[in-house]
């Protein structure tokens, strides 16, 4: 039994918390809204009054926040520091979705001074979080990697060594690029055929069998009514929303930026969220892409 602090008690750090108290280990967490220390706190954890105090004893540390200026401001910028305050011996998982180079910022300035920060990007959301079925991008040197995957093997079933600090971001990059294409492909695909008297149930089937298959059509149909269970039958509720692949398809924009990678297709997908979210759909789930094609 290891003693874990989690910081970021929010959609998904909540439940993947909650896994670790499952599988045993003495949790002490933290966020900003009481609330969720407390519902957290009601499964089994311990509540900390502050993230300097959940960390304290830590042999590992686990952050889940929104973007990387969140991170570096808790780990080195802020003003109670957690690299101030952690064990020397102490393994820090980031489990955020940040840019690469705040990433790897953060794990310089730890290596300076003697701290282990990596990064584990995760994808699976909610549902995944909550079933303890995620899949982790670690960013990390070899030893890191092994120390951090029994813990993450609680909250994931598969837990990836990407490559060295900041890797891990940038396969959550690449991914979630991907799937942003993979989306909005789908929706241009099923309007197009229903638009012309397709049935999208039909058509969903004829693709899925055919080439044009891919993750959307398998678990994730955007057209509602065609797949039971999915955002696109329940009004585009839960799952993953607009506002965050929005905002991961912006850290894969700066990634190409950097590196003078071309991404047309990851750009096209980023300016069609960026048309759906202004025009105030920016909390549904993604899959309501579909929407736009539909002049709703
Ligand atoms: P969320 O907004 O629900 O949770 C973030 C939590 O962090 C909030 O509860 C907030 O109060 C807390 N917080 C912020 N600053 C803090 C600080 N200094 N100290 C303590 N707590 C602090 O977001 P989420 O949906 O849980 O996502 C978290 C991260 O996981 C994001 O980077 C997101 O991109 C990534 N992610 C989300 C999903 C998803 O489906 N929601 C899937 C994969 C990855």
């Amino acid at each position: 039994m290891a003693t874990i602090a989690f910081i970021g008690l929010g959609h998904m750090g909540g439940p993947m918390a909650i896994n670790l108290v499952k599988a045993g280990h003495n949790v002490h967490v933290f966020d900003l809204v009481d609330t969720q220390v407390q519902e957290v706190a009601a499964e089994g954890a311990q509540a900390a009054a502050s993230a300097v105090d959940a960390v304290s004893d830590a042999d590992f540390v686990i952050s889940m926040l929104p973007a990387g200026k969140h991170v570096e401001t808790l780990y080195v910028t802020g003003d109670q520091p957690l690299f101030d305050a952690v064990k020397k011996s102490a393994l820090i998982i980031d489990s955020s979705t940040i840019d690469a180079a705040t990433a790897q910022r953060v794990a310089k300035v730890g290596t300076e001074r003697g701290l282990n920060f990596i990064d584990a990007p995760v994808s699976g959301g909610v549902g995944g979080a909550k079933a303890g079925t995620l899949a982790f991008m670690v960013g990390a040197s070899d030893a890191q990697f092994a120390q951090a995957k029994p813990i993450l093997e609680c909250m994931g079933k598969n837990i990836f060594h990407a490559g060295d600090h900041g890797a891990g971001q940038i396969a959550k990059a690449c991914n979630n690029l991907l799937l942003g294409v993979l989306m909005t492909g789908t929706c241009e695909a099923l309007n197009l055929g229903v638009k012309n008297g397709l049935d999208p149930a039909v058509l969903s089937e004829i693709m899925k069998q055919s080439s044009g298959n891919n993750w959307a059509l398998q678990v994730y149909n955007p057209y509602p009514g065609v797949m039971p269970g999915v955002p696109s039958s329940n009004d585009y509720q839960g799952g993953f929303m607009v506002d965050l692949m929005y905002k991961d398809l912006g850290l894969a924009m700066e990634l190409s930026q950097q590196s003078a990678s071309p991404v047309p297709m990851g750009s096209n997908a980023r300016a069609l969220f960026n048309l759906h979210k202004a025009k105030g759909n920016g909390t549904l789930d993604f899959s309501s892409v579909l929407r736009l094609y539909q002049d709703k």
